[in-house]
């Protein structure tokens, strides 16, 4: 099939790729979390007109600034590293943050959502990747974080999200994956068996939501391969 462009101004969404990716999701039972952080309104509004409701932006104001100017029935997922001193700009809207990696932030995000009447539903964030990064929690800091964050009315934990490793050896992705849906297995069994809340998996990116899928995933978040390279300036 040959590829279609969606041109708007310069820009172009890649509408074969996002069919393309929403048959893999559907098979595997997920979805499809439309990345579009740098990204301008007319891209967003190309995949929206294609059917996509899903979109996930990485900074705080550029998604405030974008929410205000799209559809009100875009459900918008927070992926980047949130400042707890920020949940306020969001918390009237946003549907899912995906990178909660304390118990702080949690409370925080809770505190906000009672302040709408809302709950928002948050992934906390393991560090999966051998890279060393600050960001997310390992298998000890998950536990603590579940045990500390007690009965929080606001917000619902509906699953862990995770990064794997940059890399080219895709056993070791897959190592990373699976490692990730054995531990949601059991945060699962400890704190939330007999619910159907803590159901999310976030995994995968351009690179390697295929294996993602295959290793569980039920969000796969993808930008570039949607909306061509981001050109940061
Ligand atoms: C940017 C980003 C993505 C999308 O990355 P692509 O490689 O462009 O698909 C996914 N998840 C997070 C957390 C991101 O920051």
């Amino acid at each position: 099939m040959p590829e279609v462009y969606y041109f708007c101004r310069n820009m172009a969404v890649n509408l074969t790729a996002y069919r393309q990716v929403l048959s893999e999701t559907d098979h595997h039972h997920a979805r499809l979390v439309a990345v579009s952080k740098i990204k301008p309104v007319s891209d967003i509004m190309a995949l929206y007109e294609a059917g996509q409701r899903i979109f996930g932006e990485n900074y705080v104001q550029e998604l405030v600034d974008k929410a205000s100017q799209l559809p009100q029935d875009i459900q918008w997922h927070f992926i980047g590293h949130l400042q707890s001193n920020k949940v306020k700009y969001i918390a009237p809207f946003v549907s899912m943050i995906h990178g909660v990696d304390s118990a702080k932030l949690l409370r925080e995000i809770g505190k906000q959502a009672a302040k709408q009447d809302r709950v928002i539903d948050c992934l906390l964030q393991v560090h999966i990747a051998t890279e060393e990064t600050k960001f997310g929690l390992n298998g000890q800091e998950l536990y603590q974080l579940l045990d500390e964050a007690g009965d929080l009315q606001h917000v619902r934990v509906a699953g862990l999200m995770g990064m794997a490793s940059n890399t080219d050896d895709e056993a070791q992705i897959r190592r990373e994956f699976a490692a990730l849906k054995d531990l949601h297995a059991a945060v699962k069994e400890k704190y939330f068996a007999g619910r159907d809340d803590f159901k999310e998996l976030s995994t995968g990116m351009s690179g390697d939501y295929k294996i993602a899928l295959e290793e569980g995933s039920t969000l796969v978040r993808i930008g570039s391969l949607l909306f061509g390279a981001r050109n940061y300036v």
